[in-house]
């Protein structure tokens, strides 16, 4: 197979600075020939005495981007190369490196305000479709799977079952290894992606269930392993070959070191996990960089054995170190930067993962040999038939006999370039030497000609046809395994997981004539133009959930108010009218020129009957070239080029505004999950200021699971969210923010100390609304 060979390409993006945090002393210098990154930092004091001596370290990197690289140039210069070896048929892994909040998920998924501010995952989803489309000569399947490593215990982000149960219910992502070493993961689904916007939606899922899952003691985003893995398989058609591929799109557990963050309890075993599984990732890495290692510890971790064929070896591989270069984080950033230059030692093979359809090759060979059976015929101006006829057998047996018989040392015995005959002749020859009175017949003796080169081709050809037949056998055993293994697999996958798809299932094939003709129509009703091909986000308020009390209603609109994220929601809600109207106008500039492309083709049919007509009562006139014809179809032509040029702007829009809608639906989720924490929270602190109210007969027990379960989002879950209900926000509009999942209704009521005030007693709700807008007043004069 095709082979590459790569060291471990390692870049390093420093994050920009907050608005309180002092510049610690850095200098970058990207010329030839290899970038560095030079950090200096004041010389330890433990000595006792004091000296302005700073101690200075110089990090290599393939690039260094600095505060303020923007994400499009991030995509471009580490994302793209890495996207086109997918495109040829090479796994890749593009990796994210550095202590928490240095900027790993901006660069990997990007940011949750702002359209250009989308990361590498949707760019690449991007680009890769687009490529494929580009790209008729190929039949392209792409999934996606979506794994996140919490505690060396795996979770499918994209399982359907998100929505009934909580994420520690759900059934873990396990690893298993086949007879070949090959590594499988039970339990994660690989769902299929047929265009951008069906991939996007899953990217989105996922992440909304990872927020979701995380709560105040559980920082899931900070401590654990997240792999967005895009799976692309392609065949020629005809072709025996399937090509398949991975990119790995990840972003790992902050790097800071546990001492340092002096955490206690279980936040400490947390860290040490993933300090473990950074350490692992490290030792396979630092393996992997030394000359004739032949153990690589890959099982170690889940992480490395996720990872095991697309670290080393098969792959082109990337690390995105990011950097907080603020003074307080200037000993993490060495610390990463130290790190990224062990991973850059290790040179890469990456090798083409192709491997051979058995029943296309079997047809290939079939028509190989009867290729090489017409030439063979040609050769010898024959037509083989299995049996030699009567008459030939004949002929062959007066020919044996001359031979036999003619004395003349030089004669010889020649049938022609027929194996057939040639067989014939020896059997024969043999029965006589044998039997000697079986065969009294006359020999004649016959010339010599001149056919020994077409006798050697014959053999090359007739050898090569063995050689065919071997490998036809060899090709049904290797089919029959085959099947076995995949029947094997097949009830494997039912036994575990419901949700996952075959891989080589093929795709849809993308018809290009619909991006050809302008045939279709565009009606451009808001909350039509877009239905999605995968079910959206739900609302996160569900309708079954109980209702929203008033004065929890009204605490909510003044939460939302205080927030930060509710700017962006409405510089989002501003932004998406405007592409919509944009949208809009574009739609209906594509239906007129629709109109008037058909308009031109009805003249030009006109045109052509009315010429026929004269044709027909002038036959003696010549039809001519007809200049208005041709004058016509070169106005369509223009028009088509318009057409297809505002089509592209169209579907730009289109995957902007999909954006937009899921950026304003996460934030929405985020804020209504943060309404959540603060809402219990300040009841909690009612409780203690006004115990009276716990012995209130309304309360009930929230456990904070029901939250969490209830809010899980499946990508198949039948979704009732409507496009127009995005103007609004969802939880005002369903009247519905619920603490928990209608089940909560069947649970034993109040318990003691940690009953907050719920729904339906407004009185209590007005209660605490009046104490949060006392509060509120409070600490406004005091600020
Ligand atoms: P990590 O995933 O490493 O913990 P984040 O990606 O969540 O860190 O970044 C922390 C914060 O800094 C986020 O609010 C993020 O939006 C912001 N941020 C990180 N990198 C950049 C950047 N290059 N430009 C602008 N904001 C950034
Ligand atoms: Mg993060």
């Amino acid at each position: 197979a095709a082979m590459v060979k790569e060291t471990i390409r390692v870049y390093a993006r420093v994050k920009p600075l907050g608005r309180r945090q002092q510049a610690g002393s850095y200098s970058i210098d990207n010329e030839e020939p290899l970038p560095s990154l030079e950090i200096s930092v004041p010389r330890d004091l433990a000595d006792g005495f004091i000296n302005n001596k700073r101690e200075n370290y110089k990090f290599k990197f393939q690039k260094i981007f600095d505060q303020e690289a923007k994400q499009d140039v991030i995509f471009d210069s580490i994302a793209k190369p890495v996207a086109e070896c997918v495109l040829a048929g090479y796994n890749g892994t593009i990796f994210a490196y550095g202590q928490t909040g240095s900027g790993k998920t901006f660069t990997i998924t990007g940011g949750a305000e702002r359209y250009s501010d989308r990361g590498i995952i949707p760019r690449t989803l991007s680009y890769i479709f687009d490529q494929l489309q580009k790209d008729s000569s190929k039949v392209y399947t792409t999934h996606v799977s979506y794994l996140e490593i919490y505690n060396e215990c795996g979770y499918d982000l994209l399982d359907p079952r998100h929505e009934a149960s909580r994420m520690e219910d759900l059934p873990k992502v396990t690893i298993m290894e086949d007879s070949d070493q090959n590594i499988h993961l039970k339990n994660l689904s690989l769902q299929q992606a047929t265009n951008e916007e069906e991939a996007l939606n899953l990217l989105f899922l996922g992440d909304t269930n990872r927020m979701i899952a995380e709560t105040p003691m559980n920082q899931a985003s900070s401590r654990s392993h997240c792999i967005f893995t895009i799976h692309i398989s392609s065949k020629e058609p005809g072709s025996a070959t399937i090509r398949r591929s991975k990119l790995h799109l990840v972003d790992l557990a902050g790097s800071e070191r546990v001492a340092k963050t002096g955490i206690g309890g279980h936040l400490l075993t947390e860290a040490k996990y993933i300090n473990l599984s950074l350490h692992y990732l490290e030792q396979v890495i630092i393996a992997l960089a030394e000359k004739n290692r032949s153990h690589i510890p890959y099982r170690n971790s889940m992480m490395t054995s996720v990872l095991r064929d697309s670290l080393g070896g098969n792959c082109m591989t990337t690390m995105i170190s990011t950097l907080a270069m603020d003074k307080r984080n200037i000993d993490e950033s060495i610390s990463t930067c130290r790190f990224a230059q062990r991973v850059a030692l290790i040179k890469n093979e990456a090798v083409l993962n192709e491997e051979i359809d058995p029943r296309l090759m079997i047809a290939q060979l079939k028509k190989e040999i009867q290729d090489l059976k017409d030439e063979l015929a040609l050769v010898t101006g024959k037509q083989r038939t299995s049996e030699l006829s009567q008459e030939e057998l004949l002929q062959l047996d007066e020919l044996i006999e001359t031979f036999l018989k003619d004395n003349d040392p030089d004669s010889s015995l020649d049938v022609g370039a027929d194996m057939r005959k040639i067989k014939y002749c020896f059997v024969h020859m043999k029965q006589i030497i044998n039997h000697p009175r079986t065969s009294g017949k006359k020999l004649l003796s016959q010339d010599i000609s001149e056919e020994n080169n077409s006798n050697e081709e014959l053999e090359k050809l007739k050898g090569l046809v063995q050689q065919r037949d071997n490998e036809i056998n060899i090709l049904v055993t290797m089919l029959k395994k085959e099947k076995k293994r995949v029947r094997d697999a097949l009830s494997q996958l039912n036994a575990t997981s419901a949700g996952s798809t075959i891989l080589e299932q093929s795709s849809p094939s993308m018809s290009l004539e619909e991006s050809q003709s302008p045939s279709r129509c565009f009606s451009l009703k808001e909350e039509k133009v877009f239905s999605p091909s995968v079910p959206r986000l739900p609302c996160p308020s569900r309708a079954a959930g109980g209702k929203m009390s008033l004065g929890s209603q009204e605490a909510f609109e003044v939460f939302k108010q205080d927030h930060a994220d509710s700017i962006t929601v409405e510089d989002n809600k501003q932004l998406l009218k405007q592409r919509f109207d944009e949208a809009k106008c574009l739609g209906e500039k594509l239906n007129e020129v629709r109109n008037k492309i058909n308009q031109l083709k009805g003249r030009i049919i006109q045109r052509q009957i009315q010429r026929a007509a004269l044709a027909v009562s002038n036959p003696s006139e010549e039809l001519t070239f007809d200049s208005v014809e041709e004058n016509l179809r070169m106005q369509i032509e223009e028009e088509k080029k318009s057409y297809k040029v505002m089509q592209g702007r169209f579907k730009g829009l289109k995957v902007e505004i999909e954006h937009l809608q899921l950026l304003m639906e996460k934030v929405k989720m985020k804020l209504q999950k943060d309404f959540e924490v603060w809402w219990s929270e300040e009841a909690k602190k009612i409780q203690q200021e006004k115990p009276e109210m716990v012995t209130s007969p309304n309360t009930a027990t929230v456990d904070p699971q029901f939250i969490r379960s209830s809010q899980h989002l499946s990508p198949n879950s039948s979704s009732d969210t409507t496009r127009d209900s995005l103007y609004e926000d969802p939880a005002v509009k369903n009247n519905s923010i619920t603490f928990g999942n209608p089940t909560l209704k069947t649970r034993t009521p109040p318990s003691s100390s940690t009953s907050i005030p719920l729904t339906g007693d407004s009185q209590a709700d007005a209660d605490i609304l009046a104490f949060i807008k006392a509060r509120q007043n409070i600490l406004q004069k005091k600020g």
